[in-house]
């Protein structure tokens, strides 16, 4: 069958075994059990509709992947399927500084655009903390949140519309290039987050900011332990104080980034980074103070906006720190603000009950959280989760819904959510989004297994 798609598209169509090997996994720690049947390297449009066309014609399975930096199992592929990578499709087409709008092909990764951007004096505001190596077609799939989405918003609110090529090889244009519009369903609205389960996203027109011309205040605070930073976490952002960025590091997760950059981070109960920027960045950073100090914090400005770049250098190493703790299932919960010191508090308990160490870091600002469990993989199993991990992974994910929280706050559900989605949506919401998915993908061919079980 291959042959007919070598024979229309031989110069992208790639059956190396190292390549598709790397294809098994993506962060996740997850690998499927064989390689998949081959991957298409697209370099333009018709690349990605010729290889939809074919995998329509034949029902052969297709599993989108831009960077393959997801942390849910998302790009993941196995025996028989056909991966459609767009991270070859990296060119920025247009850059518009009178209407704040760019228009980028998916595989573009976020850091590469906003160095771009710089000199137009513009930025892309969703900063993943894996902007240097995830692409701008996956940041969309996962609707991919960051650091700065407490001030800035996520990815949704930075797409003004999308190119996708849908599963039978049609192309489809969603959304406008205006700050307003409301024709229609929103169709842009619904492909962000959905996983490569819709459609390929090929090219994306993005809405710019102008670059923060204020300047930026970023307070390090120390606390004795991970309730108080929480609590005083919610306090900020309860008293109308709108952060930059505000994330928290708890005592096992600071012990372990001191390890990777050799800095001696150990004993402190839990660490909250602030960053205040714009006209009012010091005032905002004086209440901020404040709060940390009635909490029982300690706070320590930056001198400048390089030193606090250093500091966030800290957060930004989380992941690479936990990488080198051993497997770790990473997790990703969401609550209301003001339930974080609770959330917390499960955490604590329920490391207690099953043994399991849970370094956790929070984009505290969000009420977004990334549990980190940290265990010995089966010998049998290598790359399974085991069932007992998975059984604090429930207690976790029953207390955060039990607080009004969510699932998933910004990695998506992929492989790892699915058998707990029904749980959250309520099953008439479950039925109507597999409804829809049946209306973009009538035969069940784009990223089967993702999302819905
Ligand atoms: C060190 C590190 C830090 C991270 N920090 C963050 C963070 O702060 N915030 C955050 O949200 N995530 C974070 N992530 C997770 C990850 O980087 C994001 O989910 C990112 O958006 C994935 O982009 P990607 O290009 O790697 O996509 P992939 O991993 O290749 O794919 C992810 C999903 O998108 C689909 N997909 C990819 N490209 C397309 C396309 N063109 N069309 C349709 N579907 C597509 C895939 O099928 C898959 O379901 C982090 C990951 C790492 C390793």
């Amino acid at each position: 069958m291959l042959e007919e798609l070598r024979a229309e598209h031989g110069d992208v169509l790639v059956t190396d075994a190292a390549a598709l090997e790397a294809l098994r996994s993506d962060k996740s720690g997850q690998r499927s059990a064989t390689p998949p049947l081959a991957v298409v390297e697209a370099r333009e449009i018709a690349h990605v509709q010729a290889a939809l066309r074919w995998a329509s014609a034949h029902g052969v399975p297709v599993v989108p992947r831009g960077a393959g930096t997801g942390l849910a199992g998302g790009a993941i592929a196995q025996a028989g399927e056909l991966v459609i990578s767009t991270a070859r499709m990296a060119r920025i087409l247009q850059i518009d500084e009178a209407d704040e709008f760019a228009v980028v092909e998916a595989g573009v990764l976020n850091g590469d655009l906003n160095a771009a951007l710089a000199p137009h004096g513009l930025w892309y505001a969703p900063d993943p903390a894996s902007r240097a190596i995830s692409t701008i077609g996956g940041n969309i799939a996962t609707n991919a949140g960051g650091l700065m989405c407490v001030k800035y918003g996520v990815t949704r609110e930075a797409v003004l519309g999308l190119t996708v090529v849908l599963a039978d090889g049609r192309v489809l244009t969603t959304g406008h290039r205006t700050v307003k519009g409301v024709t229609g369903y929103d169709l842009t609205a619904l492909f962000v987050g959905s996983e490569g389960t819709l459609g390929i996203v090929v090219e994306a027109t993005l809405r710019l900011r102008p670059l923060e011309r204020g300047g930026v205040s970023t307070i390090s605070a120390a606390f004795p332990d991970v309730e108080a930073a929480a609590h005083a976490s919610s306090a900020i952002t309860a008293a109308g104080i709108r952060p930059a960025a505000l994330e928290l590091l708890d005592a096992s997760s600071l012990e372990a980034i001191g390890e990777l950059l050799a800095l001696d981070l150990g004993g402190r109960g839990a660490q909250l980074l602030i960053k205040t920027d714009g006209p009012g960045a010091v005032a905002e950073a004086d209440a901020a103070v404040a709060i940390v100090r009635a909490h029982g914090g300690t706070a320590e400005l930056a001198v400048d906006a390089e030193a606090g770049e250093r500091l966030f250098v800290i957060r930004r190493a989380f992941h690479p720190a936990m990488e080198r703790r051993g497997t770790v299932l990473i997790e990703d919960v969401a609550v209301p603000r003001s339930a974080l010191p609770a959330m917390f508090a499960a955490i604590a308990r329920i490391e207690r009950a099953h043994g399991i160490p849970i370094p956790t870091v929070a984009h505290a600002g969000d009420g977004n959280l990334h549990p980190n469990f940290v265990f010995e993989p089966d010998v049998a199993d290598p790359f399974a989760v085991p069932e007992r991990v998975w059984a604090a992974a429930d207690e976790l994910f029953t207390e955060c819904l039990r607080l009004g929280g969510t699932l998933t706050g910004e990695h998506g559900v992929g492989l790892l959510k699915r058998r707990w989605l029904r749980q959250e949506l309520g099953d008439d919401s479950y039925e109507l989004q597999r409804g829809i998915k049946r209306v973009f993908d009538p035969a069940g061919i784009l990223n089967p297994g993702k999302v819905f079980a």
